[in-house]
């Protein structure tokens, strides 16, 4: 899998899942531009580690909940770049709560982040990709988007809502040679995970047939597969990265 000579967005590069990401992108020779929001200098961090690789990288932040400032993010980068073969759709939150006490807000933020970040980025990605003919779109879902999950209706009806975005693009952009993606991890270990208490944590391990909790390159693996070359084929699919707990 060569991803040499060509330009990939990750949102949320910053940390996790995303950082994994983007460095493994570099790794196989992708040049890189890193959307983050808060997270400044763990962001420079991923970029002087990209650059280090001997791979161009750039930092564009931007609140993907923001459609308009997403829309100024993606015109900044296509009056930089001449263009962009690979969008992942990464950045996501959580704001967990049992329903009867979920607010208004914590269930909109989530929304507004997972699933219509995801909306607003391919929106301006995918006009790019129909002028080229081309392109490789990787949203990030869950388990939890699949399965559901007690005191998570927010994050869940987000993330299987990104399955649904998934398929409908899919299925609208196939016949310009686009393929749209899903990857649902199980839990992997990152600050998403880390504040989980002890408990769930020993309970949703004995659910993992691997019996180990998930690296973020695992994902990351994952996504340069439906990034390059040999995945193109395969579209509207939901790949999970969970060690079996979903099967
Ligand atoms: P994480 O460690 O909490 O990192 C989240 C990343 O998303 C950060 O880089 C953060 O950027 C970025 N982000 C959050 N809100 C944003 C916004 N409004 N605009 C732009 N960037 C934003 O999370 P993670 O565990 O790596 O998760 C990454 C993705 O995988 C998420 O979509 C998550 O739902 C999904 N996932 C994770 C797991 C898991 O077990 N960890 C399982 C299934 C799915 P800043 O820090 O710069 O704000």
């Amino acid at each position: 899998m060569n991803l040499e000579r060509k330009t990939a967005i990750v949102t949320g590069a910053s940390r996790g899942i995303g950082r994994a990401i983007a460095l493994e992108l570099a790794k196989k020779g992708a040049d890189v531009l890193l959307n983050y929001n808060g997270s400044v200098d763990r962001a420079r961090e991923v970029k002087a580690e990209i650059e280090r690789l001997g791979k161009n990288a750039q930092l564009y932040q931007c609140d993907v909940a923001d459609y308009s400032a997403c829309e100024t993010m993606f015109r900044d980068i296509f009056a930089e770049h001449s263009g962009l073969d690979i969008l992942v759709n990464n950045a996501g939150i959580t704001r967990d709560g049992l329903l009867m006490r979920m607010s208004e807000e914590a269930f909109d933020s989530v929304i507004d982040t997972n699933l219509k970040g995801t909306f607003h980025c391919m929106r301006f990605a995918a006009r790019q990709m129909m002028k080229q003919r081309s392109g490789r779109i990787i949203n990030l879902s869950s388990i939890v988007g699949v399965a559901g999950n007690a005191g998570q209706t927010n994050y869940a009806a987000s993330k299987a809502g990104v399955i649904g975005l998934t398929k409908a693009a899919a299925k609208e952009l196939a016949s310009r040679k686009i393929t749209v993606n899903a990857v649902a991890p199980g839990f992997i270990e990152t600050d998403m995970t880390a504040r989980l208490p002890e408990k769930i944590r020993e309970q949703t391990l004995l659910q993992i047939p691997a019996g180990s909790f998930g690296k973020a390159e695992d994902v990351a693996h994952a996504v340069v597969f439906l990034a390059s070359e040999e995945a193109g084929y395969i579209t509207g699919q939901v790949l999970h990265v969970d060690g079996g707990m979903a099967m």
